[in-house]
């Protein structure tokens, strides 16, 4: 069967309708299209300035639809989360990375992995202790798990997501605020949070080159972050530029495609090979 941009081509063109319902049956079978293997995990590093030790990997979804080809995260996340099946989401990556952290621990290795957290995740009061089974089942230390969260999702729920977060950081999981910079209230909030680290949103790292705005605003971000004594991640270094840049900012960590895209398992494993060798 021809298929064009993801969609059929049968010789005629569905209707705004028929996609939206297409669409939503496929979310609904999610459960089954993670049975089937059409979902899985792929990870990018993020490397540590000035030295570039590579300090973890950040977990990202992935999802290749027999008949819609590869879709992107930035769509079918939000349609996952509105059917109600986040927890099978997040317990899927969950589940895939830390297997990889094991596998990475009985070779010598001891880096981490970051996995997204989604705001529908810190208002389930069972998350907490689902994370600590899978811990234990992996035997992956807490300190090599790292959680990120976006400050709209803790925002849209303070009081449910607060307690989760607490408990997830009093376990020694590390704990990021993702696409920092372009939330409302980010500096007051960020001080009641129990985080450790922020991510600077890749609008601003992937403009500073051309906007003296953007620029600003990194710059803010990481003396904040270290006035609060975080750890500064800037998310979407795609040249040596913004690379230096960052560094002479002081900048703690870089992830972006000048590093290294979003990888699979087998992939991301012949990546590090070539560094360490
Ligand atoms: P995010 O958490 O902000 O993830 C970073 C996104 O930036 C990823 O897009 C990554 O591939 C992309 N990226 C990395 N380096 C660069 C770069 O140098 N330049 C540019 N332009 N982009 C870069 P991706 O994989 O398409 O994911 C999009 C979003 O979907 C994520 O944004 C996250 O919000 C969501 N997502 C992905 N995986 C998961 C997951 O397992 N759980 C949840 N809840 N959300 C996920
Ligand atoms: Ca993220
Ligand atoms: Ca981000
Ligand atoms: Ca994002």
């Amino acid at each position: 069967r021809a298929t064009r941009g993801g969609e059929e081509v049968r010789g005629y063109v569905p209707s705004m309708g028929q996609i939206f319902m297409r669409r939503f049956q496929m979310v609904t079978q999610f459960r089954q299209s993670v049975e089937d293997g059409q979902v899985s995990v792929h990870y990018q590093p993020k490397v540590t300035l000035p030295n570039r030790h590579v300090q973890g990997v950040e977990a990202l979804v992935r999802w290749v639809h027999p008949e819609f080809g590869k879709l992107d995260p930035d769509e079918f996340v939000p349609a996952v989360e509105a059917a109600g099946l986040i927890g099978v989401l997040t317990e899927f990556v969950l589940e895939q990375s830390l297997r990889r952290v094991r596998k990475w621990l009985d070779e010598g290795l001891r880096i981490s992995a970051a996995v997204n957290l989604s705001v529908r995740n810190l208002a389930d009061e069972e998350f907490p202790r689902k994370v600590v089974e899978a811990l234990e089942r992996f035997d992956v230390p807490p300190e090599l798990l790292t959680f990120e969260l976006t400050e709209s999702g803790v925002m849209s729920d303070p009081q449910k997501a607060l307690p989760i977060l607490r408990e997830l950081h009093s376990l020694g999981i590390v704990l990021a605020v993702d696409d920092f910079g372009t939330g409302y209230s980010s500096l007051a909030y960020l001080r009641q949070l129990p985080v450790d680290q922020v991510k600077i949103d890749k609008s601003f790292v992937l403009g500073m080159g051309t906007d003296l705005g953007d620029l600003a605003v990194v710059r803010s971000i990481v003396e904040l972050g270290h006035s609060l004594g975080l750890t500064v991640v800037a998310e979407g270094v795609e040249d040596d530029v913004a690379r230096d840049q960052l560094e002479a900012m002081g900048c703690d960590v870089a992830q972006g495609y000048l590093i290294s895209r979003p990888l699979a398992e087998d992939r991301l494993e012949a990546w590090l090979l070539a560094r360490t060798a």
